[in-house]
C-alpha cells in the first residue's frame, strides 16, 4: 500500500524528493530547530499542510524526515501524528510504521531489485541509509 502511494507520487510529480514533491502540492515546509532528538513533525495550520523539519539533521535525515511527514500528510489526512524521534524510530504505532515504510519507498525511486541482488546490496545502491533499512 506505501509502495503504490510513493510510486503513484513519483509518476505524478516527477520526482521523489519528498520537498519537491510537497513545494508542487502546496505544503509548507517549515525548517525549525527541534533540539536534539526530534527529526520532524506534520501539522495544519489554516488548513494548509505543514511539514516540520529540524533544521539541525543532515542531508540524508531531512530527506528521510520529510518523507516520512509527507506520508502522513498523504496517508493520514486529518489525524495528529506523533513527533519523529531518533528515539521512536522504530515504533510499533501503526501510522508511524507506514510512515517508515512509505518514505523508504519514496527514497527508493522507480529503483528495482535486481535479480541475485540481496536486499542490503539493492538499498544502498539506492542510497538508503542503513538505519533505515528495516523499514523495507
Ligand atoms: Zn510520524
Amino acid at each position: 500500500m506505501e509502495k503504490k502511494k510513493a510510486r503513484e507520487l513519483i509518476l505524478t510529480h516527477g520526482t521523489n524528493s519528498p520537498l519537491e514533491i510537497a513545494a508542487q502540492k502546496n505544503y509548507k515546509v517549515l525548517y525549525e530547530d527541534l533540539g536534539k532528538n526530534t527529526w520532524g513533525y506534520f501539522t495544519r495550520i489554516n488548513r494548509i499542510p505543514c511539514i516540520h523539519i529540524n533544521n539541525r539533521l543532515n542531508y540524508e535525515i531531512t530527506i528521510f524526515a520529510g518523507a516520512h511527514e509527507l506520508g502522513h500528510g498523504i496517508l493520514h489526512p486529518g489525524v495528529n501524528t506523533p513527533f519523529l524521534r531518533s528515539n521512536t524510530l522504530f515504533s510499533v504505532d501503526k501510522l508511524e510504521r507506514q510512515a517508515n515504510r512509505f518514505a523508504i519507498h519514496l527514497m527508493i525511486g522507480l529503483n528495482e531489485p535486481e535479480p541475485g541482488e540481496t536486499k542490503r546490496q539493492f538499498l544502498i545502491r539506492c542510497g538508503i541509509p542503513e538505519l533505515f533499512h528495516d523499514f523495507y
